[in-house]
């Protein structure tokens, strides 16, 4: 099917003069312009009262956390006991039909906050794993019709988060994480800049969960397959202090140790970066997923965000999973990012709206690999997402164009587009019954406290 969306209040592209129609053709952009004329293969979307952006693309995820929010017992606590009494508690009772339910839940917040691409860091696997989590993923995010970028976890250690050390899961061997991943790569992985599905080799934590053996085993599987690579880095504190006490250097040398830098590279958090990591990523060209809601609620820290931009890092943005964060909305990250680096560093300036947006979209997808998404412009895919403005709480907004990021959550999506295909149609998220999926996700939390209580 092809569409002509027209009579946008604002459209956010670098096309001059301004835009307030947009042709789309076969999945692509095929054409911005003002006034144009509908084909009779294309189905007219009223875009009156609402600004198009390029949809969002979370770089950072984990879906399996959209059903452990607010857990009374991780409400309070830093990373480490927030790992052992929060994910690493419930991720063994975890079923496949409840990962399904969870990747449903997780993937309708972002789509409902205008996001076309979810990297989701999936680390739900252990000696006796079956493919099974992990399929209930990919299904979910092919049935609503999303950009899918599987980050591969893995673990071959214990490690040192107490977490992993309870006893109630067993790492895999190297052996088995090669084989499976290379499993989950024939059999789900796409190439190309407007890839559907995409798989990531993503060890869960750099420093805690591998050996050095096992990570540079991982990084040259990667850039064998063409693989990019993702893992945790620098959250808390901790990691410095590990890295220096068991391979005698800092955290960003390990990665380097490992050769685990490199512009095929993007780390989750960076909050701990002092100078010398800043410049090392930079000069590697290693991105950031950049977390800052759950690295609020976790306490970890602000990552000096705009040091690196200012240093040439690709910033991105992540919700991380929502046991930390209790949101998944792309919306509320850009929003926080807007405001946090205003307050962290004691300027008005350091944000700007545009930039914000830019680490959402473009930002992002072209540290994923999909450089034919993440902008409106003619020729690329079309992955568009309508906010509606014309609502009472927007409707006082002097910046239309950068309402939904200024006024924040809740935000109204009424159309959104991945390839040229509505997820989104009237306000409503497709393929998706609110009602059923609730029922379902209470069901599941239920049987799952059951199993852990
Ligand atoms: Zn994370």
């Amino acid at each position: 099917m092809n569409y002509l969306i027209t009579n946008a209040r604002a459209v956010l592209t670098d096309s001059t003069p301004p835009v307030t129609d947009i042709r789309i053709r076969d999945g692509l952009i095929a054409e911005l312009g003002q006034n144009l004329q509908a084909a009779p293969d294309e189905d007219i979307i009223d875009a009156t009262g609402c600004v198009a952006w390029p949809g969002m693309v979370n770089t950072h995820h984990h879906l399996a956390q959209s059903v452990l929010k607010g857990i009374p017992e991780g409400l309070n606590h830093g990373l480490d006991d927030w790992l052992a009494s929060v994910p690493y508690r419930f991720w063994p009772s975890i079923t496949p039909d409840l990962m399904y339910y969870a990747a449903r839940l997780g993937l309708y917040e972002l789509l409902r906050s205008g996001a076309t691409t979810c990297a989701d860091h999936h680390y739900l696997y252990h000696a006796g794993s079956s493919t099974e989590v992990e399929d209930a993923v990919w299904q979910a995010a092919d049935e609503l019709g999303i950009r899918l970028v599987l980050c591969r976890g893995s673990a071959t250690t214990k490690g040192s988060h107490r977490g992993l050390q309870s006893g109630l899961i067993q790492p895999e061997t190297l052996g088995q994480v090669i084989e499976r991943m290379d499993h989950t790569r024939v059999r789900y992985h796409q190439t190309g800049g407007n890839a559907m599905r995409k798989l990531v080799v993503a060890p869960t934590s750099l420093v805690h969960s591998s050996t050095p053996d096992d990570l540079r085993a991982c990084a040259d599987y990667a850039r064998a397959n063409n693989l990019k690579m993702h893992s945790h880095l620098l959250e808390v504190e901790f990691d410095e202090i590990q890295a220096k006490r068991k391979y005698g250097m800092s955290a960003i040398d390990y990665a380097e140790h490992c050769h685990w830098l490199g512009d095929d590279v993007w780390y989750a958090h960076l909050v701990w970066c002092d100078d010398y990591a800043v410049k090392k990523l930079a000069e590697t060209g290693t991105g950031i997923a950049h977390c800052p809601t759950s690295n609020c609620r976790l306490g970890s820290g602000i990552a000096p965000a705009i040091a690196m931009q200012e240093a040439g890092i690709n910033i991105t943005l992540g919700v991380d999973g929502s046991a930390s964060a209790e949101s998944g909305s792309m919306i509320q990250e850009a929003n926080m990012s807007w405001l946090i680096h205003r307050a962290a560093n004691k300027n008005p300036a350091a944000t700007s709206a545009g930039q914000m947006i830019r680490w959402a979209s473009k930002n992002g997808a072209d540290l994923l690999g999909l450089n034919q998404t993440g902008e409106i412009r003619t020729g690329m895919a079309a992955d568009i997402v309508l906010y509606d403005i014309d609502r009472p709480r927007l409707s006082g907004v002097h910046s239309p164009l950068y309402a939904p990021l200024l006024c924040g959550e809740p935000v109204d999506v009424k159309y959104s587009f991945v390839q040229g295909k509505p997820v989104v149609s009237k306000g409503v998220v497709n393929h998706l019954d609110e009602d059923e999926l609730v029922a379902r996700v209470k069901e599941g939390v239920a049987d799952l406290l059951k199993k852990v209580s």
